[in-house]
């Protein structure tokens, strides 16, 4: 079935924000099959988001990860990678609409509360680096 990574980064944990956003993904009807509050490894950051590593933010955004624990999920469902990026909203929380995570809950890129997978493809090779331990299913 098709798997989604969704992980809410440090300023989510820190701002009281994992209830409302799990409860967000139950109501819409989907899977949670992995779940664990993580302080990340620097390599685990580098590697998930490595193909940003030659953009300018590259470094700020490892450390911004790396600044607190973050909640690690595995949400599973029809559809599960585009409509969670939906629900999350637009990269930048400016343009994030209303409703979205992003929308309700940030206004600086540079801290914008989650991160979902961009592609099916991504779902399973995150999945893969935040929990090499495994996954229920
Ligand atoms: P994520 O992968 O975290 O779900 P995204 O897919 O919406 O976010 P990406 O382009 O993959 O966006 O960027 C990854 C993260 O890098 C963003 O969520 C944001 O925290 C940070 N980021 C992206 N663009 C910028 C920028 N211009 N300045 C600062 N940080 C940025
Ligand atoms: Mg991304």
């Amino acid at each position: 079935a098709e798997i989604s990574y969704i992980m809410i980064k440090p300023d989510g944990v820190q701002r009281g924000l994992v209830g409302d956003i799990i409860s967000r993904f139950e109501r819409k009807g989907y899977k949670l099959t992995a779940l664990k509050l993580y302080q990340t490894p620097k390599e685990v950051a580098e590697e998930h988001y490595k193909d940003l590593a030659s953009k300018p933010f590259y470094k700020d955004l490892v450390n911004y990860i790396v600044s607190g624990p973050v909640v690690c999920m595995v949400w599973e469902g029809k559809g599960v990678v585009a409509t969670a990026r939906k629900m999350i909203g637009a990269t930048n929380p400016l343009a994030s609409e209303p409703g979205t995570i992003r929308g309700d809950f940030a206004i600086e890129v540079g801290r914008n509360v989650i991160h979902g997978s961009d592609s099916p493809e991504n779902g399973e090779r995150e999945t893969a680096i935040w929990f090499p331990e495994g996954i229920t299913s």
